[in-house]
């Protein structure tokens, strides 16, 4: 049975409930800052009871370590994700014990109670942002993920809770006395005393406190509807119960509370009801416990990282990814320090290695809460509750986890500049990202990726026929067109990836951590979505776009990727247009240690840096193809072209820490190929053809006294030319180098060059 005029409780609703719904006390954005700050003020109230007999600065976090030990952790957790939610479950956690102690309950009772009240909405660190933090009423749908949030509450305890009170209060505590909540199998008397009182508490509660969709009822109203609802949702001797207690003044009884709290609790007892047990359900399932750890790390939407004892980090969940913008197959196992994520401390400066807060975390094993500054991967600085929780083991130090909270709705002048510049980094009719923020991602990006020898893609898209569009249907819907392609490329864009809109209708993708076939895959995806769009700007016609697609490759520099990239869309618009193509071999082809023993051939001759043989398997005609790319996408020219040999002249961008104006590196190059047969069965004489590559490589001025730099940006040089033809070294280097037969086959090479 439905209750449809129940009433309706942000963290106690039924599934059925009405206006407003399964909902979290979220508070309006004006008052943000001031509820965010809910707990410390809570605190406040409740130093006043410890005047005389405590420091005078016990603080939220000392309280509910009091209670809780090193479950606060699970406390501060849940903090982090949301203020308002942790200051909501301790008022209910302190009226609880005061209403227990009133009733005469046990200690035993009164203590699973407290635990159980003050982390009854922990699950709810699952529940993504949006939907806990949506001013709106929620939907169906969204009160299925709350009530699916809270339901994982029972599951977290029970990962390291060995009371099972605490368990059985937590796990019903949704449930409606009546039984007409569907979920439990519990009703009336059959439910635990402590959930049947939470529930009322915390109905309580949420009524009398500023919601987003209401303001706080009156004591009198929300006592009023706990009467109307008395033997439906809630028990109805405990509702009299309740308003006979709540008589005598809640914050009175409170600060009686955190007085007991403080004095008489100590670690050891408060301690003793956590840890991993043997007899539990989860010590049990190992394995059911490493997937709901991993489930719940993945979905989480603020970011958690593990940083071990030796500062290594070993854990950096998808949250940690979307905040900072660094996929963890780049981060995993590297060194932690404050300048990964260059964190300025409240007052703006940059936190030094020195003052490592988590180093100093591991050091003392004392917990901190911070508001940081973090600058994820485009340089957009996120304001973050950065929560520090030592782990200990009996014998040492074993780390930190950081639990980092996105901070940014609670706008501050501050955040309102940086709003300003996110938008300076946005086009205005797409709202991706534009050409200035492209420019300013792309050479870090690339260079990121490889130095960290990982796989990145770039793709470009070009809509077809465009021009043609505008001329039929105007601008505007031109304007329609490019914003639709915009959408599909954003909703396909991954952590770490960025979208831009290059210019007019050509938009860049870079793809993180996304292989040469990944991201083709991925841009026919887009291609066959948008070719079967039938956006009602065209009056239902099709429209098409076209994608060049590469990989980063080795020797590779920001400027020839984006041009092998560009050379692959002016291909898919030559071949027919709405179709993708990509080019390039990227990084898979290069092998462990090859660039140790790639330069250890025979000593060079006077001006040549180096000199390699390389060997490809496609036969010569596919090898020049490939040669004219890699001198298209480097801007090269060609010196000479003289039977077998052609020479090239190819400039390169000086080393990056050098000075931007120092002249480019220019190389002459000196290739010879031939095409030869490789035996593939020796039986049946099988044979296919391949070509040799002989290259030379020398500075074009030879007093030129960067030695070192040039030696360094040769190297490049051949590697980007061993990636664009799809080469190896040649496993014979020191075979004889034997020319083609004279007369036909001789000039045949500058033949194919000039073709
Ligand atoms: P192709 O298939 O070869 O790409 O043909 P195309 O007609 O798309 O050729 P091109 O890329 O040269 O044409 C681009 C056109 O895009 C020209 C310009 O009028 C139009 N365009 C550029 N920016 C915008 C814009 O912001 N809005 C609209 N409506 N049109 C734009
Ligand atoms: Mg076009
Ligand atoms: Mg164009």
């Amino acid at each position: 049975m439905a209750h449809p005029s129940g009433p309706t409780f942000p963290w106690v609703s039924s599934s059925e409930s009405t206006a407003s719904g399964s909902k979290n006390a979220i508070p309006p954005a004006d008052s943000a800052v001031e509820l965010a700050s809910e707990v410390g003020s809570l605190l406040e109230e409740l130093e006043g009871a410890a005047v005389g007999t405590r420091p005078p600065a016990v603080g939220a976090d000392t309280l509910v370590q009091a209670r809780l030990g090193v479950g606060a952790g699970l406390f501060a957790a849940l903090r982090c994700k949301s203020p308002p939610v942790a200051a909501h479950s301790l008022r209910t956690a302190m009226t609880c014990s005061a209403w227990a102690e009133h009733l005469g309950l046990s200690a035993s009772q009164q203590e699973a109670l407290e635990i159980a009240a003050l982390l009854h909405d922990v699950g709810l660190i699952g529940a993504p942002d949006e939907v806990l933090l949506k001013p709106g009423p929620l939907t169906p749908q969204e009160r299925v993920v709350i009530d699916a949030a809270r339901k994982q509450t029972v599951q977290i305890l029970r990962a390291g809770c060995f009371l099972p009170e605490v368990l059985e209060i937590a796990e019903y505590a949704g449930a409606w006395y009546d039984g007409s909540r569907s979920g439990y199998d519990r009703s009336g008397q059959d439910l635990p005393l402590g959930a049947r009182m939470l529930t009322i508490v915390e109905a309580f509660d949420a009524m009398t406190t500023e919601q987003v969709y209401r303001s706080a009822m009156s004591r009198e109203r929300a006592m009023a509807e706990l009467f109307r609802c008395a033997g439906t949702q809630f028990d109805p001797y405990l509702v009299e119960q309740f308003a006979l207690f709540a008589e005598t003044g809640l914050s009175t009884i409170r600060q009686a509370v955190a007085g007991r709290w403080l004095d008489s609790l100590d670690s050891t007892s408060a301690n003793r009801i956590w840890g991993f047990a043997g007899g539990l359900a989860w010590g049990q399932q190992p394995d059911l416990l490493d997937l709901f750890i991993g489930r719940l790390l993945e979905n989480m939407y603020d970011g958690v990282i593990f940083i071990d004892g030796a500062m290594r980090i070993l854990l950096w969940n998808h949250g940690a990814e979307r905040l900072t913008g660094i996929g963890w197959e780049s981060i995993s196992g590297r060194l932690w320090s404050p300048e990964l994520l260059q964190i300025r401390d409240e007052r703006g400066v940059p936190i030094e290695s020195e003052e490592c807060p988590v180093a100093c975390t591991i050091r003392s094993g004392v917990q901190s809460l911070r508001r940081l500054t973090v600058t994820g991967r485009s340089g957009r600085k996120v304001p973050v509750d950065v929560h520090i929780i030592p782990v200990n083991s009996e014998r040492a130090a074993e780390g930190a986890i950081l639990l980092l909270h996105d901070a940014s709705s609670e706008i501050t002048l501050e955040q309102r500049c940086q709003n300003l510049s996110q938008q300076a980094s946005l086009d205005p009719l797409t709202q991706v990202g534009n050409r200035a923020e492209f420019d300013r991602v792309y050479e870090t990006f690339i260079h990121t990726h490889l130095e960290r020898q990982l796989p990145c893609s770039l793709i470009i898209g070009d809509l077809d026929r465009f021009k043609l569009v505008n001329d039929t249907y105007g601008h505007q819907a031109g304007d329609e067109v490019i914003k639709a392609l915009a959408g599909l490329l954003k909703n396909a864009a991954r952590p770490g990836d960025l979208v831009a809109r290059y210019g007019g209708e050509e938009f860049v993708v870079l793809c993180a951590n996304c292989d040469n076939a990944a991201a083709a895959r991925r841009a026919e995806e887009i291609r066959q979505t948008f070719s079967q769009l039938r956006l009602p700007c065209l009056g239902g016609s099709p429209i098409t776009v076209s994608f060049g697609v590469t990989e980063v490759q080795p020797g590779d520099t920001p400027e020839t990727m984006l041009r092998r990239a560009d050379r692959a869309l002016l291909l898919a618009k030559s071949r027919g247009r709405n179709r993708v193509v990509q080019l390039g071999a990227g990084t898979e082809s290069t092998e462990g240690g090859l660039l140790l023993n790639l330069f250890q051939q025979k000593p060079p001759e006077a001006d040549i840096l180096m000199q390699q043989r390389l060997v490809t398997p496609v036969p010569l005609n596919l090898a020049m193809e490939k040669l004219r790319g890699f001198v298209a996408d480097h801007c090269g020219r060609i010196v000479s072209a003289q039977n077998n040999l052609l020479r090239l002249e190819i400039d390169i961008a000086p080393s990056r820490n050098r000075r931007a104006a120092d002249r480019p590196l220019s190389f002459l190059l000196d290739v010879r190929m031939k095409e030869t047969h490789a035996t593939i069965d020796q039986q049946s004489g099988l044979s296919r053809s391949q070509t040799n590559i002989h290259v030379a490589i020398a500075p074009k001025r030879t007093r030129d006294r960067r030695r070192t730099d040039l030696v360094a940006r040769a190297k490049e040089v051949l590697l980007s030319l061993r990636a664009y033809l799809m080469a190896e070294n040649d496993p014979n280097p020191d075979s004889p180098w034997e020319e083609p037969p004279k007369g036909k086959r001789r000039g045949f090479f500058s033949w194919l060059w000039r073709k």
